[in-house]
């Protein structure tokens, strides 16, 4: 994991920003990840690959995070503040390729879904993903082969698989990829709720580097306009450094 320079992420934030956030996930990892292929890194598990952007976010934007959210209950807004070490889940670390678990007569092998697995099923409007279906889309990816009364069954056959095998399955892939479910623990400090909110790195990191481009894009503009240095040589210099020279002419941050 190396963290891309601002140039460089600067580039990444500008070809990425119209492409679907699981596209979005791969191209910072693959910013940060020098010799991976594109294909090595869309097969890691969706857990592994959190994991590697927690670790991209560490190095960009230190160990702290910060963010909104609203309470549940009464709607008042809170702020979260947690360590990267308090979402950083310790899994279990082999590289199993396949899983099994045996519900009924039902015995299934799977594999960990993965990014090329989320950008296959992402539908066309996925503000209201139908649960259901997206986990019946998942499976019908990762099984690998499914036998009832020790028997193999077709695997397009995955509409008809009962539910508690369904639960089993996705128990066990949540317990073999646990980086990819963070729950943090809340609670409101006006009406009492606590809850477990669901953290997702992905959306979390881009919005951050989303802000972060932007306000990277207006200093290169101050600057520019002040000095009439090139883009290239303003996003050469540290951070601190544009700082400074912000500072001498009255438009720092
Ligand atoms: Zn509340």
């Amino acid at each position: 994991m190396q963290a891309p320079s601002a140039a460089e992420l600067l580039v990444v934030w500008e070809r990425a920003r119209a492409q679907p956030m699981t596209t979005q996930a791969l191209m910072l990892l693959a910013a940060a990840s020098p010799g991976a292929s594109w294909e090595d890194l869309a097969k890691l598990s969706v857990g592994r690959r959190d994991e590697r952007l927690l670790v991209l976010r560490e190095a960009l934007f230190g160990a702290r995070l910060l963010g909104l959210t609203s309470c549940p209950r009464c709607r008042q807004q809170l702020e979260i503040g947690i360590q990267s070490t308090d979402i950083h889940i310790d899994g279990d670390q082999s590289d199993r390729e396949l899983l099994s678990v045996t519900s009924g007569a039902y015995v299934a092998r799977f594999r960990l879904p993965n990014s090329e697995d989320l950008s296959a099923i992402a539908g066309r409007d996925d503000r209201q993903p139908d649960e259901a279906a997206t986990i019946r889309k998942l499976l019908s990816r990762c099984l690998v082969e499914l036998r009832r009364n020790g028997r193999r069954q077709r695997l397009d056959s995955s509409h008809g698989l009962p539910p508690a095998l369904i639960e089993a399955i996705a128990a066990e892939m949540e317990k073999a990829d646990p980086q990819a479910n963070v729950q943090i623990p809340l609670d409101c400090a006006d009406c009492g709720n606590r809850w477990l909110s669901a953290f997702d790195i992905v959306s979390f990191l881009w919005s951050e580097i989303d802000n972060w481009a932007k306000r990277l894009l207006r200093e290169v503009c101050a600057l520019a306009s002040a000095f009439g240095w090139s883009e290239s040589d303003i996003l050469a210099m540290s951070a601190q450094r544009r700082q400074l020279y912000l500072q001498m002419i009255g438009d720092a941050a």
